[in-house]
C-alpha cells in the first residue's frame, strides 16, 4: 500500500515539475537573452563541459525562432495570386488579394509568411500532411472539401464564366458546351462542372494558364474558369478572347482560406483577420488595386 501511496507521489511530483517547466517556456525573448549571454560569455579557456552545455542551450534555438507560417497557393490566379513581374510585387516575388490577406494573417500571429506554390489540385493532400498551414487559393467553400479541410468565413464571391475565341458565336449558354473540348483546371469547380453537369470533352491542366493557352493556340473551344480570373485573361488578350456568362446554371460561389481540422486557434484568427479586412473596406481596395490598380499584373 505505501509503495503505491510513493508511486503516487512520485507521479504527482513529476506532473508538478512537468507543469512548472511548461509555463516558464513561453516567452521566447528569455531564451533568445540565454543565448545571448552564454555568447558573450565565451571564452578560449571554457571547458569542455562548458562548451557542451553551451551546445544545449544553442540547440534550443529553433524553438525560439519566429515563428513562421505557410500559405499554399497555386500562383497562377491574377487577381488573387500571381507571380509578380520581375519579383517586384508588394510583397516580393509573389502577389495578389489572397497574398495581401495572407500577410495581414501572418501579422496578427507575429509570424513570418511563407508561399508554398504548387498544384491547386493537390492543395488540400498538402495541408493534411503538413507541408502548409493554410490553403489562400480563391479556394471555393464546398461541402465535398468541408469532408477534408475547415473553412474560414468567404471573403470572396465569384461564378464560372467561359472563356470563347472572340469571333466564336456557337457558345452562349453552358449546354452549348456538349460536345466541345473544354480546357479547365484540375480538381477545381469548373472541373467538377464540366465533367459532372455536361456532355463535353473535358480538359484539365495544371496552371490556369495553360488552359487559356490551349484556347488561344487552337487546341480546345472554351475555358470554363472563376469571373474574376477570366476577366483578367480576357483584359489581357482583348482582341482575341470574349466572356460568355451563364450564371444560372453554373451557380454562386464563395471563397474561403482552409485550414487543417481541429486548428481552432488559426481559423479564429483567420476569420478575425477576414471580418477586419472586409469591415474597413480594406478587401475592396485591394481588390481595385490587384486588378485595375497599380498592383494589377503587367501584360
Ligand atoms: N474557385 C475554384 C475552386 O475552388 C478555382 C480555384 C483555383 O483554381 N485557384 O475550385
Amino acid at each position: 500500500m505505501k509503495k503505491v501511496l510513493l508511486v503516487v507521489l512520485f507521479l504527482l511530483a513529476l506532473g508538478l515539475v512537468a507543469g512548472c517547466s511548461r509555463e516558464d517556456e513561453t516567452p521566447a525573448i528569455i531564451a533568445d537573452e540565454v543565448i545571448a549571454d552564454e555568447t558573450e560569455d565565451y571564452t578560449p579557456e571554457d571547458t569542455v563541459e562548458e562548451e557542451a552545455e553551451e551546445a544545449e542551450e544553442i540547440a534550443v534555438t529553433p524553438e525560439v525562432e519566429r515563428r513562421t507560417i505557410i500559405m499554399g497557393t497555386s500562383a497562377d490566379f491574377p487577381p488573387f495570386e500571381f507571380i509578380a513581374d520581375g519579383g517586384q510585387g508588394r510583397h516580393g516575388r509573389y502577389s495578389g488579394l489572397d497574398v495581401a490577406i495572407a500577410v495581414r494573417i501572418a501579422e496578427a500571429l507575429d509570424a513570418d509568411l511563407v508561399i508554398h506554390d504548387a498544384a491547386f489540385e493537390g492543395l488540400i493532400v498538402d495541408l493534411q500532411g503538413g507541408s502548409i498551414d493554410f490553403i489562400a487559393a480563391a479556394m471555393t467553400i464546398r461541402p465535398d472539401r468541408m469532408e477534408s479541410v475547415n473553412f474560414s468565413i468567404p471573403y470572396f464571391a465569384a461564378v464560372q464564366y467561359m472563356v470563347v475565341m472572340i469571333d466564336d458565336y456557337s457558345i452562349e449558354s453552358a449546354e452549348d458546351l456538349n460536345g466541345l473540348y473544354v480546357a479547365v483546371q484540375g480538381g477545381t469547380t469548373g472541373y467538377f462542372f464540366v465533367s459532372d453537369e455536361l456532355d463535353a470533352n473535358v480538359l484539365p491542366y495544371i496552371r490556369a494558364s495553360e488552359a487559356f493557352a490551349a484556347l488561344l493556340g487552337g487546341r480546345v473551344d472554351a475555358v470554363v474558369i472563376d469571373s474574376a480570373v477570366a476577366q483578367r485573361f480576357v483584359n489581357a488578350n482583348p482582341d482575341a478572347l470574349r466572356i460568355v456568362r451563364d450564371n444560372e446554371a453554373f451557380g454562386d460561389e464563395n471563397y474561403g482560406i482552409a485550414v487543417r481540422f481541429g486548428e481552432y486557434d488559426l481559423l479564429d484568427t483567420i476569420n478575425e483577420v477576414i471580418a477586419a479586412m472586409h469591415a474597413s473596406g480594406e478587401l475592396a481596395e485591394l481588390y481595385y488595386y490587384y486588378t485595375e490598380g497599380p498592383g494589377a499584373p503587367q501584360d
